[in-house]
Protein backbone atom coordinates (compact mmCIF):
# COMPACT_ATOMS: atom_id res chain seq x y z
CA UNK A 1 0.00 0.00 0.00
CA UNK A 2 1.02 3.53 -0.97
CA UNK A 3 0.54 6.27 1.55
CA UNK A 4 2.11 9.51 0.93
CA UNK A 5 -0.02 11.60 4.03
CA UNK A 6 2.10 12.05 6.83
CA UNK A 7 -1.19 11.39 9.75
CA UNK A 8 -1.86 8.75 8.19
CA UNK A 9 1.37 6.80 8.56
CA UNK A 10 1.88 8.18 11.71
CA UNK A 11 -1.71 7.00 12.64
CA UNK A 12 -0.84 3.42 10.89
CA UNK A 13 3.06 2.83 12.96
CA UNK A 14 1.17 4.00 16.36
CA UNK A 15 -1.05 1.30 16.33
CA UNK A 16 1.74 -0.78 15.09
CA UNK A 17 4.21 0.01 18.02
CA UNK A 18 1.02 0.06 20.82
CA UNK A 19 0.18 -4.01 19.48
CA UNK A 20 4.68 -4.45 20.43
CA UNK A 21 5.32 -5.00 16.47
CA UNK A 22 8.55 -4.61 15.01
CA UNK A 23 8.72 -2.37 12.19
CA UNK A 24 12.04 -2.25 9.96
CA UNK A 25 12.14 1.16 7.83
CA UNK A 26 13.98 1.15 4.75
CA UNK A 27 14.75 4.92 3.50
CA UNK A 28 15.09 5.00 -0.20
CA UNK A 29 15.41 7.84 -2.97
CA UNK A 30 13.41 5.21 -5.23
CA UNK A 31 14.31 3.87 -8.75
CA UNK A 32 14.96 0.48 -6.68
CA UNK A 33 17.30 -2.33 -7.63
CA UNK A 34 19.16 -5.19 -5.84
CA UNK A 35 21.09 -2.77 -3.65
CA UNK A 36 17.73 -1.91 -1.84
CA UNK A 37 16.47 -5.19 -2.19
CA UNK A 38 18.64 -6.46 -0.05
CA UNK A 39 18.25 -4.20 2.81
CA UNK A 40 14.59 -4.55 1.96
CA UNK A 41 15.19 -8.53 2.35
CA UNK A 42 16.91 -8.03 5.69
CA UNK A 43 14.24 -5.54 7.20
CA UNK A 44 11.45 -8.83 6.16
CA UNK A 45 14.05 -11.38 7.55
CA UNK A 46 13.88 -9.38 11.49
CA UNK A 47 10.73 -7.32 11.67
CA UNK A 48 6.87 -7.96 11.67
CA UNK A 49 6.00 -4.48 9.36
CA UNK A 50 8.11 -3.36 6.81
CA UNK A 51 7.76 0.27 5.34
CA UNK A 52 10.14 1.37 2.44
CA UNK A 53 10.31 5.33 1.88
CA UNK A 54 10.71 6.73 -1.46
CA UNK A 55 11.67 10.67 -1.46
CA UNK A 56 13.39 12.41 -3.66
CA UNK A 57 15.02 14.75 -0.79
CA UNK A 58 15.55 18.30 -1.95
CA UNK A 59 17.38 19.61 1.19
CA UNK A 60 20.12 17.06 0.36
CA UNK A 61 21.19 17.86 -3.15
CA UNK A 62 23.61 20.78 -4.10
CA UNK A 63 22.31 23.64 -6.56
CA UNK A 64 24.29 22.15 -9.17
CA UNK A 65 23.22 18.36 -8.88
CA UNK A 66 20.90 16.30 -10.18
CA UNK A 67 17.51 16.88 -8.30
CA UNK A 68 15.33 17.59 -11.11
CA UNK A 69 17.02 14.38 -13.42
CA UNK A 70 17.34 12.08 -10.85
CA UNK A 71 15.35 8.92 -12.28
CA UNK A 72 11.97 8.10 -10.94
CA UNK A 73 9.73 4.86 -11.66
CA UNK A 74 7.41 4.39 -8.70
CA UNK A 75 5.20 1.70 -10.75
CA UNK A 76 8.23 -0.74 -10.94
CA UNK A 77 9.21 0.11 -6.90
CA UNK A 78 5.91 -0.71 -5.77
CA UNK A 79 6.48 -3.87 -7.93
CA UNK A 80 9.85 -5.07 -5.99
CA UNK A 81 8.38 -4.09 -2.89
CA UNK A 82 4.76 -5.69 -3.66
CA UNK A 83 7.44 -8.91 -4.23
CA UNK A 84 8.92 -8.78 -0.74
CA UNK A 85 5.65 -8.25 1.04
CA UNK A 86 6.09 -4.45 2.28
CA UNK A 87 3.17 -3.51 4.38
CA UNK A 88 3.84 -0.26 3.42
CA UNK A 89 5.17 2.39 0.85
CA UNK A 90 5.71 5.75 2.10
CA UNK A 91 5.88 8.34 -0.32
CA UNK A 92 5.68 11.73 1.44
CA UNK A 93 4.64 15.12 -0.21
CA UNK A 94 7.82 17.36 -0.85
CA UNK A 95 5.18 20.21 0.17
CA UNK A 96 4.17 18.65 3.55
CA UNK A 97 7.68 17.75 4.33
CA UNK A 98 9.05 21.15 3.60
CA UNK A 99 6.46 24.07 3.91
CA UNK A 100 6.88 27.21 2.58
CA UNK A 101 7.74 28.67 6.21
CA UNK A 102 10.17 25.37 7.10
CA UNK A 103 13.46 26.52 9.35
CA UNK A 104 14.87 23.60 11.08
CA UNK A 105 17.46 21.61 10.14
CA UNK A 106 19.43 18.54 12.07
CA UNK A 107 23.43 17.63 11.38
CA UNK A 108 25.96 16.13 12.77
CA UNK A 109 29.30 17.94 12.88
CA UNK A 110 32.74 16.34 12.07
CA UNK A 111 31.79 13.18 10.46
CA UNK A 112 29.83 15.36 7.65
CA UNK A 113 32.99 17.37 6.55
CA UNK A 114 35.21 14.78 4.98
CA UNK A 115 34.58 12.58 1.78
CA UNK A 116 30.50 13.64 0.44
CA UNK A 117 30.51 16.06 2.81
CA UNK A 118 33.74 18.26 1.14
CA UNK A 119 32.37 17.82 -2.34
CA UNK A 120 28.84 18.19 -1.41
CA UNK A 121 28.79 20.67 1.09
CA UNK A 122 24.88 20.63 3.31
CA UNK A 123 24.86 17.04 2.00
CA UNK A 124 24.43 15.53 5.37
CA UNK A 125 22.35 18.28 6.67
CA UNK A 126 20.05 17.17 4.33
CA UNK A 127 20.04 13.98 5.18
CA UNK A 128 20.37 13.91 8.55
CA UNK A 129 17.28 16.34 8.38
CA UNK A 130 14.72 14.48 6.39
CA UNK A 131 15.62 11.18 8.46
CA UNK A 132 15.18 13.06 12.00
CA UNK A 133 11.63 13.68 10.18
CA UNK A 134 11.19 10.27 9.01
CA UNK A 135 12.27 8.48 12.38
CA UNK A 136 10.11 11.08 14.29
CA UNK A 137 6.86 10.17 11.56
CA UNK A 138 7.56 6.13 11.29
CA UNK A 139 9.21 5.72 15.23
CA UNK A 140 10.66 2.14 14.02
CA UNK A 141 12.37 -0.64 15.29
CA UNK A 142 15.37 -1.26 13.21
CA UNK A 143 16.70 1.06 10.45
CA UNK A 144 18.45 -0.35 7.16
CA UNK A 145 21.55 1.15 5.55
CA UNK A 146 24.01 0.06 2.84
CA UNK A 147 27.50 -0.06 3.04
CA UNK A 148 27.81 1.38 -0.47
CA UNK A 149 27.08 4.83 1.15
CA UNK A 150 29.17 4.42 4.42
CA UNK A 151 30.02 7.84 5.17
CA UNK A 152 26.11 7.59 5.42
CA UNK A 153 25.85 5.09 7.56
CA UNK A 154 28.28 6.28 10.37
CA UNK A 155 26.90 10.11 10.40
CA UNK A 156 23.11 8.68 11.03
CA UNK A 157 24.10 5.72 13.21
CA UNK A 158 25.84 8.86 15.34
CA UNK A 159 22.41 11.04 14.95
CA UNK A 160 20.75 8.10 16.66
CA UNK A 161 23.08 8.03 19.14
CA UNK A 162 22.95 11.86 19.92
CA UNK A 163 19.31 12.31 19.78
CA UNK A 164 18.53 9.40 21.68
CA UNK A 165 16.26 7.96 19.21
CA UNK A 166 15.12 4.56 20.34
CA UNK A 167 15.98 3.01 16.62
CA UNK A 168 18.65 0.22 15.93
CA UNK A 169 21.02 0.70 13.02
CA UNK A 170 21.79 -2.28 10.66
CA UNK A 171 24.28 -2.26 7.96
CA UNK A 172 23.98 -3.97 4.75
CA UNK A 173 26.78 -4.76 2.48
CA UNK A 174 27.24 -3.31 -1.10
CA UNK A 175 25.36 -5.53 -3.85
CA UNK A 176 27.54 -5.41 -7.42
CA UNK A 177 26.93 -6.33 -10.94
CA UNK A 178 28.78 -9.13 -11.83
CA UNK A 179 31.76 -7.43 -13.10
CA UNK A 180 31.97 -5.67 -9.45
CA UNK A 181 30.14 -2.42 -9.92
CA UNK A 182 28.26 -1.20 -7.25
CA UNK A 183 24.95 -0.78 -7.82
CA UNK A 184 23.16 2.58 -7.86
CA UNK A 185 20.34 4.18 -9.55
CA UNK A 186 22.70 6.75 -11.09
CA UNK A 187 24.33 3.84 -13.20
CA UNK A 188 21.37 4.82 -15.41
CA UNK A 189 23.15 7.54 -16.53
CA UNK A 190 26.51 5.98 -17.88
CA UNK A 191 27.12 5.77 -21.54
CA UNK A 192 28.45 2.01 -22.52
CA UNK A 193 31.88 3.30 -22.74
CA UNK A 194 31.58 5.36 -19.25
CA UNK A 195 29.92 1.75 -17.76
CA UNK A 196 33.00 -0.54 -19.27
CA UNK A 197 35.24 1.84 -17.15
CA UNK A 198 33.52 2.31 -14.09
CA UNK A 199 34.59 -1.02 -12.97
CA UNK A 200 38.05 0.24 -12.41
CA UNK A 201 36.76 1.65 -8.74
CA UNK A 202 35.78 -1.82 -7.62
CA UNK A 203 39.18 -2.97 -9.14
CA UNK A 204 41.39 0.09 -7.63
CA UNK A 205 39.98 -1.31 -4.44
CA UNK A 206 40.81 -4.41 -4.92
CA UNK A 207 44.30 -3.63 -5.44
CA UNK A 208 44.44 -1.74 -2.54
CA UNK A 209 43.00 -4.66 -0.81
CA UNK A 210 45.61 -6.79 -2.04
CA UNK A 211 48.39 -4.62 -0.93
CA UNK A 212 47.67 -4.41 2.10
CA UNK A 213 46.84 -8.33 2.82
CA UNK A 214 50.66 -8.62 1.56
CA UNK A 215 52.07 -5.79 3.43
CA UNK A 216 49.87 -7.34 6.79
CA UNK A 217 51.67 -10.69 5.85
CA UNK A 218 54.73 -9.13 5.78
CA UNK A 219 54.18 -7.37 9.09
CA UNK A 220 54.91 -4.43 7.37
CA UNK A 221 53.65 -0.47 8.26
CA UNK A 222 51.11 0.18 5.96
CA UNK A 223 51.04 4.09 4.72
CA UNK A 224 47.95 5.26 3.66
CA UNK A 225 49.91 7.34 0.67
CA UNK A 226 51.18 3.91 -0.80
CA UNK A 227 47.75 3.15 -0.97
CA UNK A 228 46.89 5.59 -2.26
CA UNK A 229 49.26 6.21 -5.02
CA UNK A 230 48.88 2.50 -6.01
CA UNK A 231 45.09 2.72 -6.83
CA UNK A 232 45.52 6.01 -8.49
CA UNK A 233 48.11 4.78 -10.57
CA UNK A 234 45.94 2.19 -11.13
CA UNK A 235 42.99 4.60 -11.89
CA UNK A 236 45.10 6.29 -14.27
CA UNK A 237 46.61 3.54 -16.29
CA UNK A 238 43.04 1.78 -16.82
CA UNK A 239 40.72 4.35 -17.56
CA UNK A 240 40.47 5.35 -21.31
CA UNK A 241 41.40 8.75 -21.62
CA UNK A 242 38.60 9.15 -24.12
CA UNK A 243 35.69 9.40 -21.45
CA UNK A 244 34.72 11.76 -19.33
CA UNK A 245 36.30 10.99 -16.11
CA UNK A 246 37.27 12.96 -12.61
CA UNK A 247 38.36 11.42 -10.15
CA UNK A 248 36.66 13.28 -7.14
CA UNK A 249 38.49 11.93 -4.46
CA UNK A 250 40.43 8.74 -3.14
CA UNK A 251 41.03 8.74 0.34
CA UNK A 252 41.63 6.56 3.57
CA UNK A 253 39.98 7.59 6.43
CA UNK A 254 39.17 6.09 10.11
CA UNK A 255 35.29 5.05 11.50
CA UNK A 256 35.06 7.01 14.21
CA UNK A 257 35.52 10.21 13.25
CA UNK A 258 35.83 10.14 9.43
CA UNK A 259 39.35 11.75 9.82
CA UNK A 260 42.15 11.19 7.34
CA UNK A 261 44.63 8.57 8.36
CA UNK A 262 48.46 8.43 7.66
CA UNK A 263 48.81 4.71 8.44
CA UNK A 264 46.68 1.71 8.30
CA UNK A 265 46.69 0.70 11.73
CA UNK A 266 43.14 0.81 13.18
CA UNK A 267 39.44 0.35 11.36
CA UNK A 268 39.31 2.41 8.27
CA UNK A 269 37.53 2.94 5.29
CA UNK A 270 39.33 3.50 1.65
CA UNK A 271 36.92 5.65 -0.21
CA UNK A 272 36.46 6.52 -3.76
CA UNK A 273 34.27 8.79 -5.68
CA UNK A 274 34.45 9.55 -9.42
CA UNK A 275 32.61 11.22 -12.10
CA UNK A 276 32.12 9.51 -15.32
CA UNK A 277 30.11 12.15 -17.46
CA UNK A 278 27.60 13.25 -15.57
CA UNK A 279 27.23 10.28 -13.29
CA UNK A 280 29.33 10.75 -9.90
CA UNK A 281 29.67 7.20 -8.37
CA UNK A 282 31.11 6.23 -4.78
CA UNK A 283 32.61 3.18 -3.35
CA UNK A 284 34.34 2.12 -0.39
CA UNK A 285 36.12 -1.12 1.22
CA UNK A 286 36.19 -1.34 5.02
CA UNK A 287 39.01 -2.27 6.55
CA UNK A 288 38.29 -4.10 10.23
CA UNK A 289 42.35 -4.01 11.14
CA UNK A 290 41.72 -6.22 14.12
CA UNK A 291 39.88 -9.12 12.61
CA UNK A 292 41.94 -8.19 9.73
CA UNK A 293 38.88 -8.36 6.88
CA UNK A 294 37.44 -6.67 4.48
CA UNK A 295 34.01 -5.47 3.20
CA UNK A 296 33.65 -4.48 0.15
P1 LIG B 1 19.37 5.64 -2.28
O1 LIG B 1 18.05 5.30 -2.87
O2 LIG B 1 20.48 5.69 -3.28
O3 LIG B 1 19.33 6.84 -1.36
O4 LIG B 1 19.75 4.41 -1.34
C1 LIG B 1 18.90 3.99 -0.33
C2 LIG B 1 19.63 2.97 0.53
O5 LIG B 1 20.01 1.86 -0.29
C3 LIG B 1 20.91 3.53 1.16
O6 LIG B 1 21.03 3.02 2.48
C4 LIG B 1 21.98 2.96 0.27
O7 LIG B 1 23.22 2.80 0.93
C5 LIG B 1 21.39 1.62 -0.10
N1 LIG B 1 22.00 1.12 -1.33
C6 LIG B 1 22.09 1.77 -2.52
N2 LIG B 1 22.79 1.03 -3.41
C7 LIG B 1 23.18 -0.09 -2.75
C8 LIG B 1 23.93 -1.24 -3.12
N3 LIG B 1 24.45 -1.39 -4.32
N4 LIG B 1 24.11 -2.20 -2.20
C9 LIG B 1 23.59 -2.08 -0.94
N5 LIG B 1 22.87 -1.02 -0.54
C10 LIG B 1 22.66 -0.04 -1.43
Amino acid sequence: MIVSNINEIRNITKAWNLEGLKIGYVPTMGYLHDGHEALIKQARKNNDKVIVSIFVNPTQFGVNEDLSSYPRDLDSDEALCDKNNVELIFVPDEKEMYPSNYKTYADVNDLSSNLCGLSREGHFKGVCTVLTKFFNIINPTNVYFGKKDIQQFFVVKRLIEDFNFDININLVNTIREEDGLAMSSRNKYLTKAERLNSINLYKSLIKARDFINEKRLNKEIIKSNEVIELMKNYLDSSIDKNIESKLDYLKIVDTNEIKDITEINKDCIIAIANKFGRARLIDNLVYRYDKGEFMI
